[in-house]
Formats: structure tokens, C-alpha cells, sequence
């Protein structure tokens, strides 16, 4: 058995790579993060690829292992080459994601020494990072001292774990489930939808209000809406209301809807996925009143706080409510549970064991400060401004409603084309130019074009390369 034992030593030592190995990974690791980096000005921001990516099979999971550099070589090639770029400061499409550089170290730290950041007791020093990290969310929204949340994965778990605690602490039990009702607007994020069939709430009752002229929820047919449910003995218990929705960037009318969502006792979440951290711009303090009334707020750092792809935020006011839809006791936790100076992540999420997020959002805000977070932000809704402002200068062009954020539409009429057509056509040819990506969204049956300025790196320049993309492409056009 002693041989036994050895010779499997030998192998398993494999897993833990000496220094020297580590300097050449490390090495190898830093030129494609430098590479990467170095080219995006001159990258596109979507390749189209007949192959795909398809060839990342050749390199499935097998007994041998394998050369970085051929690893990374394929990385390069069926991964950063195809489809949309999110490091792209040409990437304007749905909400562009971040990718801030120290959220890389963070994320690198973070995995490096697998701090344990879902109990208190087994990591105090991280779980305190990541509670710091609510609780400045928290002050941001004006939230009280007793508000806390949980840093997700992203806005979707956000938005059910909301639902969730919310069906917790108004006792929605199965029986109850046809008589309760959500009330939400037609311009309300897919997340939502998905989050009611998973919380097992697809029998509840939706309201879709009616939208005004600007898209936003109407407080008036809300509140109709509410009193005639009680009346019929239904049970109304949530409001979802946006704070910027992903079509428009539109901002629900907050104060009205949380005045109603008192008086008749119902939850009020508000979905601020997009919109949350424009509070960091102080000029538009007064678009966030009445957010800090919702009885829980999602926000998602991985939009407007610039990180990548992983981090999303649930903020509850009170912190007895979370408390109570998450907090469960295991045996083999009795250790854990004490008289403790931080509340743990486990407790008040459905995760146990988690990646120590805390830290890629910690070490950016820490080593930037917030200075050039509220400038970046600020930036981007000028750019928007400026976007909407010089796309009406080009004959033929029509837009939506005055952007309230750094989303707007717009959409060319043809004299004598279909206009969606003519549209869609212009959207392709974008695409395949690649130095730009948008999206296109429906309302109301219409087709727009939308332009979402998020990505860190979107500057005066990509605005101005997209004017002259759409002009040129209108040139050919009538040649
Ligand atoms: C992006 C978004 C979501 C979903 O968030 P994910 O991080 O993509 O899961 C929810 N609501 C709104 C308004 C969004 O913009």
C-alpha cells in the first residue's frame, strides 16, 4: 500500500505546480491578457465566422495534458474571434458588460486563496469585504442601516431572489398562488418572467399596466388595477417597477408606484439592473427619488459599474426580510452559528459554498476611487445625448423618447421601402462592418435600432465612427 500511496503522491503533486511553472503560466497568461488588451482599439466589436468556434472541440477533455500556449492559441481563435466582443468600446448592443483590468486581479486573488466567503466564522475577513461592498450599495440607494443583500451572479438571480423573499414574507403559500397577483409593465426585463416560473409562482395572476406616451408605468391604472383585484379577492402583493429598462433606458414613475405599494401593503421591487449606479452621477439625484421606499432593488455591477461578467446585487431594506425567505439551519453548521459581527452570504441567499466575488468589485473601486466611475457614467449619458442629437440631423431618421439614461432608439423611414425592413438591413450592415455591434428591439409592434452606451471604453470616437457608419451605409444605399 506505502508504494501504492507514493506513486499516486507522484501524480497527484502534478496539481500543485512548482514556482517556476507558475512564473511560465503566469508569463504566458500576461502576454494573451496583453495582447488581448493592446489590440481592442483595432478589434472589432462582432465577427461573424462561418466556422464558430467549432474547432474548440478538438480540445475536449482527455488523460494528457495539453501546452498552454495551444490552449491559449485556440482561446484567441474560438473564443475572442467569434461573435460579439463585451471589451469593446464599439459594443453598444443589449447592455454591453465591463471588464475592468484590477477585477482580473481580484478574481485571480480571489482564486488564489479561495477564501470561503459564504460564512462568517470560516472567512471573516472576506465576508466582511463583501458586506462592506452591500452596505456602500445600500447608503448609495439611501437605503436604511438595516437594509443588506447579497452579491449574485448577476440581475437575473437578483430579481428572483427578490420575488422570492417577497413571497416568503407575504406568506404566499401554494393554495394562494391563482389569487395572488404581480403587477409589472410590458417594458419590464424577461428576468422577471423567468424569475415568477421558477419561484413556482406561473399560476399568479400579471397585470401588465398600461405604459404613457414616454413608456412608463401608469400609477393611475396601477393603482385601478390593485383595488379592483382586492375587490374580486384577489391577493395583489408585487410591484415590479424598472429603474431604466433594457429597451429605453426608461425610469418608472418611482415615487407615485412606492406611495401605492404602501397604501395597499405590496412589495415593491424595483429592477435598477441597468440604471442603479447612475446614482454615482450627483446631477441626476433627482430621477432616484423614491427608490429608496421599494422594498428591495437589484443592481448589477457587471453593467454600469464596469466589471465583468459575474456580479450582480440584491438589496433588501429590511433585514429581517431576507432573513426569512433564505435563512436555514443544518446540523453540520453548528458551529457556525453564533453571535457573530457580520451576517453570512449563506444565510440570506440560496448559495452555500460561492465564489468570493467581493473582491474584483472591491480592488477597482479601491485602486480607481470613484471619481472616474462618476465620470465614466456622466460621459455616458452625454454621448447618448450627443448620439440623439446628431442622428436627427440625418434626413430621414426618426427617434424615441428623449433618453433618460445611455439607451435610445431610433430608426430610419424609408420614402418608399418598409421601414423594418429597411431597418433590419441597416442593423446587418453594422453587424457585418463589426466595428460597431447594436441591437435591435419591438415596441409596439415597431422595429427600432437601439444604442446602449455602457462599455467603459466607448468614447466620442465610437459615437463618431458609428455617425459615419450609418451615413455611409445610407449612401450606398441610394447610389
Ligand atoms: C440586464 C438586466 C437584467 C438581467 O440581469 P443579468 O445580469 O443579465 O442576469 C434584469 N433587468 C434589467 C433591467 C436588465 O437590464
Amino acid at each position: 500500500m506505502m508504494n501504492k500511496i507514493k506513486e499516486l503522491e507522484k501524480l497527484s503533486r502534478l496539481l500543485d505546480p512548482k514556482a517556476s511553472q507558475r512564473e511560465k503560466w503566469n508569463s504566458e497568461v500576461l502576454g494573451y491578457s496583453n495582447t488581448f488588451i493592446n489590440n481592442l482599439e483595432t478589434s472589432k466589436a462582432y465577427i461573424k465566422s462561418e466556422e464558430n468556434g467549432k474547432e474548440i472541440y478538438k480540445l475536449d477533455i482527455e488523460e494528457q495534458a495539453v501546452e498552454l500556449t495551444a490552449l491559449l492559441d485556440s482561446t484567441t481563435k474560438n473564443i475572442d474571434k467569434v461573435g460579439i466582443n463585451p471589451a469593446s468600446g464599439g459594443h453598444m448592443g443589449y447592455i454591453p458588460g465591463g471588464g475592468l483590468y484590477p477585477s482580473a486581479l481580484g478574481d485571480y486573488m480571489a482564486a488564489v486563496s479561495n477564501r470561503y466567503a459564504g460564512v462568517f466564522y470560516a472567512a471573516p475577513g472576506a465576508v466582511r469585504l463583501e458586506n462592506m461592498l452591500i452596505r456602500w450599495m445600500c447608503r448609495l440607494m439611501d437605503y436604511p442601516d438595516n437594509a443588506i443583500g447579497n452579491l449574485t451572479s448577476g440581475g437575473s438571480i437578483a430579481n428572483l431572489m427578490a420575488l422570492v423573499t417577497a413571497r416568503e414574507v407575504h406568506n404566499i403559500k401554494a393554495r394562494d398562488f391563482e389569487r395572488c397577483v404581480i403587477y409589472l409593465s410590458e417594458q419590464a426585463h424577461h428576468s422577471i418572467l423567468k424569475a415568477i416560473r421558477i419561484s413556482g409562482l406561473s399560476e399568479a395572476q400579471l397585470r401588465y399596466i398600461p405604459l404613457d406616451e414616454n413608456l412608463k408605468l401608469s400609477p393611475v391604472h396601477l393603482e385601478n388595477s390593485i383595488i379592483e383585484d382586492k375587490n374580486n379577492g384577489l391577493i395583489p402583493f408585487y410591484i415590479n417597477a424598472s429603474f431604466g429598462t433594457t429597451n429605453t433606458g426608461t425610469i418608472d414613475p418611482l415615487e407615485s408606484i412606492a406611495a401605492i405599494a404602501k397604501e395597499h401593503k405590496l412589495w415593491l421591487h424595483v429592477d435598477a439592473a441597468y440604471g442603479g449606479f447612475f446614482k454615482l452621477v450627483h446631477e441626476l439625484d433627482s430621477k432616484f427619488k423614491g427608490i429608496k421606499e421599494a422594498d428591495s432593488i437589484t443592481l448589477d455591477p457587471h453593467k454600469t459599474l464596469f466589471l465583468p461578467y459575474g456580479t450582480g446585487a440584491i438589496l433588501i431594506k429590511d433585514k429581517a426580510h431576507l432573513l426569512k425567505a433564505y435563512h436555514c439551519l443544518a446540523d453540520y453548521m453548528q458551529d457556525v452559528i453564533g453571535k457573530e459581527d457580520e451576517i453570512s452570504p449563506a444565510d440570506i441567499s440560496a448559495e452555500q459554498t460561492k465564489h468570493f466575488r467581493g473582491m474584483r468589485v472591491w480592488l477597482p473601486l479601491k485602486l480607481f476611487g470613484l471619481k472616474p466611475f462618476r465620470a465614466a457614467l456622466e460621459e455616458k449619458l452625454y454621448l447618448t445625448k450627443y448620439f440623439y442629437e446628431e442622428i436627427q440631423k440625418i434626413e430621414g431618421f426618426e427617434v424615441g423618447p428623449e433618453p433618460e439614461l445611455s439607451v435610445a432608439i431610433f430608426r430610419y423611414v424609408p420614402k418608399n421601402e418598409d421601414p423594418d425592413l429597411f431597418n433590419r438591413n441597416l442593423i446587418e450592415a453594422i453587424q457585418n462592418d463589426g466595428r460597431i455591434f447594436l441591437s435591435s428591439t419591438n415596441i409596439n409592434d415597431v422595429f427600432w435600432i437601439r444604442i446602449a452606451v455602457v462599455q467603459f471604453r466607448t468614447h466620442l470616437e465610437q459615437i463618431n465612427l458609428l455617425l459615419d457608419i450609418i451615413k455611409e451605409h445610407l449612401k450606398s444605399k441610394l447610389r
